[in-house]
This record gives C-alpha cells, structure tokens and sequence, in this order.
C-alpha cells in the first residue's frame, strides 16, 4: 500500500474506535485528545516503512515517511533499513532466502509494533510532557505527508516541519499536565499494527509470523493471493479503499463531535 492509504487507515481506525469507546463503553475523549489521537496513529501508520530508505545523498527515492524531514529523515530511513537486514541475517534460518534490502522485514512484526508502542508510552510515562512534545512532532509531521501528501510535496519538508512544531507546540500548550498520556503510546502500536495489516493485502505480503519459525523458515511471508491481492497504486486502492476510508472517517468523528455540540446548543435528540 502506499503512504497516503496507510496513513488514511491509522486515522479510519483510531476515530473509529473512539466512536465505539463513547459509543459502547462510555469512554468520552475531548476535542484535542481526539485529534492527537488520530494524528499520532495516522503517523504510527507510516511508521514501519522508515525502512524503505532511498538514495540520501542525492535526496531521491525512499518512502513517504522517510521524506518527512528531508535529510535527517532519509538518513535515519538508511540506518533503520541497515539495522533491520541485520537482524533478518541474525535470525535467518536455511529456508530463508537472501536478501540485500531490510524492506518489510523488522519493522513489520509484531514484536516491533509492541516494543514501539511500549516504548512510547514509557518515554510519555517518565517525561511527561515533553516526552509528548517531541513525540507528536514526530507523528503529526509523519501524518501531514500521508494525509495530505500533494500538499506536502509542493511545500516541502521545511514547511512540513514547521507545521508539524507549530502543532506539537499548540498540543504541548493546551494539554493538561502531570500525566503519563497512556494514550499516545496505544496510538503509535495500534498505527504500526493497522500498516501491517494494510501491508497484507499487497501482494508480496509481511513476516507477521516473526519469530516463529515455520519449515525451518524465520521469516515467511504472509499476504493474500495473489488473484485476490491489492496491487499497490490500483484503482482498488486509491480509488475504492481510500474512498471508503475518508467516509468511514468522517462518520466516525461526526459521531464523536456532534453530541457534544448538539448540546453545547443545547438541542435535544
Ligand atoms: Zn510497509
């Protein structure tokens, strides 16, 4: 899938279960809490491929995330991908076949998506806020290349990362203090583990599976048939599911912020 689409389904899936929360299990979230929320597994949906790293020095390729901060973000895309064919290496077993890219190995398993989200929430859970801060400025400018991916190529990394400091920064100043914001770090996993369930439905699938070895294989990969597959940049894809994300999307948060503003004007339904 490709960046927009995974970005877009972090978002579809983080409103949609918040609607189910308030809905079901009478878990209210506030306006603000409710975007931070969608943002950050908007990124978190972006965030397994920073192992797609392109060419750094001549500032082309990779994927949409690694573009995110020009450079830097390139660069940290190289490493990550280096470090993930490392341990494909390390954990490699006979079936395994060689590789020379990391691409949709570490990054895409599960054990991953929990330590990022554990991780996450453990920086939130020992500095507070301004674990918060630099967490969100990461996610939101992850989300603003996803979600509004034409906009951000015409304006560049420069002006994607000043937006997403402006808005960590407005988050930063308007969230309440002394708290260990269990939320975000459930955001990041659940964003990275929606990426990899998107990833299953291409084509050359993802080694959900890891570490568990199957026929004396470390790293099988698992992803629909090929007949019933989605080809990565279809109409299906960018078309259809997108389509289908943004009213999913929509509904949801129309669910989640009308009650409120219904009564605000104090209008009984
Ligand atoms: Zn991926």
């Amino acid at each position: 899938m490709m960046g927009p689409s995974h970005a877009l389904s972090g978002a579809a899936v983080w409103l949609t279960g918040s609607w189910a929360m308030a809905q079901f299990a009478d878990y209210h979230q506030t306006p603000l809490a409710l975007a931070v929320g969608t943002a950050v597994c908007a990124g978190g949906a972006l965030f397994p491929d920073l192992d797609l790293s392109g060419k750094v020095t001549r500032n082309q390729g990779g994927a949409t995330v690694a573009r995110t901060f020009g450079v830097v973000s390139l660069f940290v895309a190289e490493v990550v991908e280096k470090i993930s064919l490392g341990v494909y290496y390390a954990t490699k077993l006979s079936k395994d076949p060689r590789r020379n890219n990391g691409h949709r190995t570490l990054t895409h398993t599960i054990p991953f998506t929990v330590l990022v989200g554990w991780g996450t929430t453990a920086l939130c859970a020992h500095y507070g806020k301004w674990a918060v801060v630099g967490i969100l400025f990461f996610m939101i400018g992850l989300a603003l290349r996803g979600l509004f991916d034409k906009w951000a190529e015409r304006a560049g990394w420069v002006v994607v990362t000043l937006v997403s400091a402006a808005a960590a920064w407005f988050t930063f100043a308007n969230l309440p203090g002394d708290r260990g914001y269990p939320m975000i770090g459930l955001a990041v996993g659940v964003g990275c583990f929606v990426h990899i369930l998107g990833d299953m439905i291409t084509r050359a699938g993802v080694p959900i599976l890891w570490p568990i070895p199957i026929k004396r294989r470390m790293w099988t990969m698992i992803g629909l048939p090929n007949k019933i597959a989605l080809r990565t940049g279809s109409k299906a894809e960018t078309v259809v599911l997108r389509t289908a994300m943004t009213i999913l999307s929509v509904l949801a948060a129309v669910g989640l912020v009308a009650p409120s503003v219904l009564q605000r004007f104090d209008i009984q339904v």
